[in-house]
């Protein structure tokens, strides 16, 4: 299947109209080098996406948020790269005589890079000055995929979207929200002051919204699904309280749990990193999983990790 799919990419590849009939992994349609397949990998559900997934609804350009936010770095850069012609309504392969039409697409964008930013992209000069110009030119803003509106930051994400705060009133948090002690310009300082002050109650409930806020962001971005303020407020409420009335009941049967035995998650000391860690399984499924979680001792992410395996092994065992 490989070599039959490579031997074909060395006479053609296609030339993308409406993108419908291109599929993302499994064409060769890429543009301006030697390998015109997606290679890297990628999360499952871009297996199922066809180009045309990754053009704008009304006008045909690439979706620059949505190429970078689902490719690794250089696949962005290539497909981005790929030209789009607009009078070219249907899909269509085309063969290696026809493709000089890339090279010198590509030619022309290095001629732009090159005046835009005083050298191309192979060979950046590393004095400050045009150093610095490199930096301010390539930078680039991503904005807001939910409301198109805000440069997309943590902040912007879950805290001043227009859709964000709407959800806040909707799962009823607005207090939250608005407080005058949870004005921090940091998100994570913003939500430390939040678990540090309101009820185990209250803080669950932020956790279920930005969770929910975060997952209706990547829906909206990868799978073009839309839910009002009003749907994703009401599923945070409604999902907490499933939580809750579900660990409530688990709780009676366990004599002398209080909130004071709760134990809360603190910052590791100066110049140690916590690494918190979770095994679980499924009966059934014969698989073990784990998460793995490193913080500093700001509280700042460090990394993180997920892992399954098919034996079946104990938690205790698991965890140690
Ligand atoms: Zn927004």
């Amino acid at each position: 299947m490989w070599q039959a799919r490579q031997i074909l990419s060395l006479g053609c590849r296609w030339r993308i109209g409406s993108g419908d009939n291109i599929r993302v992994m499994h064409d060769s349609w890429l543009c301006g080098s030697d390998n015109r397949w997606v290679t890297s990998p990628q999360p499952a559900g871009v297996y199922r996406l066809s180009v045309r997934d990754l053009l704008h609804k009304n006008y045909k350009a690439w979706n620059i948020v949505k190429v970078r936010n689902l490719f690794s770095k250089d696949v962005a850069e290539k497909i981005l790269e790929t030209p789009l012609v607009s009078s070219v309504r249907e899909d269509k392969v085309v063969w290696e005589e026809e493709r000089n039409e890339c090279y010198s697409v590509k030619s022309r964008y290095k001629l732009a890079m090159r005046y835009i930013i005083g050298s191309d992209k192979y060979h950046v000069r590393m004095s400050p000055d045009s150093f610095s110009i490199v930096g301010k030119a390539s930078e680039c803003t991503l904005y807001c995929p939910v409301c198109d509106e805000g440069v997309e930051d943590e902040l912007h994400i879950f805290f001043r979207c227009a859709v964000a705060r709407d959800s806040w009133s909707a799962a009823g948090l607005s207090s939250v929200l608005h407080n005058a002690t949870y004005q921090q310009t940091n998100v994570m300082d913003r939500i430390f002051a939040v678990c540090s002050n309101e009820s185990s109650d209250t803080v669950g409930r932020v956790a279920m919204l930005l969770w929910c806020i975060w997952h209706n962001r990547n829906d909206k971005l990868w799978n073009d699904n839309v839910q009002m303020s009003r749907q994703i407020g009401r599923h945070a409420f409604d999902a907490w309280n499933d939580w809750y009335s579900v660990h409530k009941l688990q709780g009676n049967n366990v004599s002398g749990t209080t909130e004071a035995d709760l134990v809360r998650w603190e910052k590791p000391a100066l110049s140690w990193v916590k690494c918190n860690v979770d095994v679980a399984f499924v009966s059934g499924s014969g698989r073990t999983s784990v998460g793995l979680c490193f913080r500093d001792n700001s509280g700042r992410f460090m990394a993180g990790m997920t892992q399954w395996q098919q034996t079946v092994i104990s938690s205790v065992e698991g965890e140690a």
